[in-house]
């Protein structure tokens, strides 16, 4: 059945503003980049955002699954896609098959590209990581040297190609953490370690959005940049950052319509648990989106929204389905209004950097975990 226009609750996703940050991040940074689109392209819809990415420049995609990377080949993407999270009960054919640069941890994870490369007839594209310092994934530094030489040893019997070495950092957005300083020095022996023993990687690596605008000796031969890609700055508030001068949109938008508008008196309390009492009578609307959808329940009595060209305060618990917005004594809302729960500040409204703050986290969940009965809408 047809809808109306404008749909009960829908995220609207820029596709132009992920073009535009793309290529102005690599104008910026004058390194190749490699767009991070994992997890459903952090909400903004996997081969979309891959699309996007592309045509403003992408040097390469990364992925965390083999699924994910498999997708984006089944979507007609042909360029450099690295896969960094494939499980040891995976099979590994099709992605070596499909030309997926694939990430080992191990000597075991290199024992098994380099058999189903011979399985296939085909030298795998592999890239090592080592953990300098996130204990995340990776090899820990001690088994490097070993994993080196073993990676070595197939690559002159033609059994693989290392095509990259990379780490992650721990703390990237945060420029007093001598953390990162401390992963730099790591890696750069780890590289060292690499080269001595043989390996001419193609692509050195280890700055994410963060590291790679706020380091600029972590650029090194590419970034992995996922969430500026989108439009949200990975460091918000850090003095020195770039960010303001980088002039990137948030690519993704949330709204909805007023389900109903309503007057309460005052004393009447405000969703499940009256969380929030009117003090005095008010006029409340309806949006039809809850944590089913992705809204965080922290955010109920924190957040706000946008309606009628201003914030409003969103009142009570968040439900399910539903969350209530505080209309004041504004007459000229009606049921059917559009409401804006976040998108690019640009005329006012909340971004999703706010909803973070109002709900105790980080943008990157804000952005990753919206969904639920809502559609997206590509412009
Ligand atoms: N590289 C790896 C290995 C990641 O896991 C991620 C995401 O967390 C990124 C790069 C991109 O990070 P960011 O979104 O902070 O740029």
């Amino acid at each position: 059945a047809t809808r109306a226009p404008l749909r009960r609750a829908e995220i609207v996703i820029d596709l132009a503003a992920i073009r535009h940050n793309v290529s102005r991040l690599r104008e910026y940074l004058r390194t190749p980049i490699m767009t991070v689109v994992k997890a459903d392209g952090y909400g903004h819809g996997l081969v979309e955002a891959a699309r996007a990415a592309r045509e403003g420049g992408a040097d390469w995609l990364g992925v965390a699954s083999a699924d994910e990377a498999l997708a984006l080949r089944a979507a007609g993407d042909q360029g450099r896609l690295l896969a960094w999270l494939i499980m040891p009960s995976e099979p590994v054919e099709d992605l070596v098959a499909a030309d997926i640069d694939v990430t080992a941890y191990t000597v075991t994870d290199l024992e098994k590209f380099a058999a189903a490369g011979d399985a296939l007839g085909r030298t795998p594209r592999v890239q090592l990581k080592v953990d300098t310092g996130l204990s995340r994934g990776g090899a820990a530094f001690a088994d490097w040297s070993n994993l080196v030489a073993l990676a070595r040893i197939l690559e002159a019997e033609g059994a693989l190609r290392v095509t990259g070495i990379w780490s992650h950092f721990a703390s990237g957005e945060d420029p007093a953490d001598p953390a990162s300083a401390l992963q730099e020095k790591v890696f750069a022996e780890a590289v060292t370690i690499a080269e001595q023993a043989g390996l001419r990687p193609e692509v050195r690596h280890l700055a994410n959005s963060a590291g790679a605008l706020l380091r600029p000796s972590a650029r090194l031969d590419l970034v992995r940049v996922g969430v500026a890609t989108y439009g949200i700055d990975p460091a918000p508030g850090v003095d020195g950052s770039p960010w303001a001068e980088l002039g990137l949109v948030p690519a993704m938008t949330v709204r909805a319509e007023l389900a109903l508008v309503k007057r309460i008196d005052a004393g009447a309390g405000v969703s499940y648990n009256h969380t929030w009492v009117a003090e005095e009578p008010t006029t409340v609307g309806l949006i039809p989106v809850g944590y089913a959808e992705g809204i965080q329940r922290r955010a109920g009595n924190r957040a706000s929204v946008w309606v009628g060209g201003v914030q409003r305060p969103v009142r009570g618990t968040v439900c399910m389905d539903q969350i209530m917005v505080d209309l004041g004594d504004d007459t000229s809302i009606e049921p059917g209004a559009e409401v804006v729960l976040w998108g690019t500040g640009a005329d006012g409204e909340p971004t999703a950097q706010d909803w973070a703050e109002a709900s105790e986290t980080i943008a990157y969940e804000i952005v990753t975990r919206i969904g639920g009965r809502m559609k997206r809408r590509y412009v």
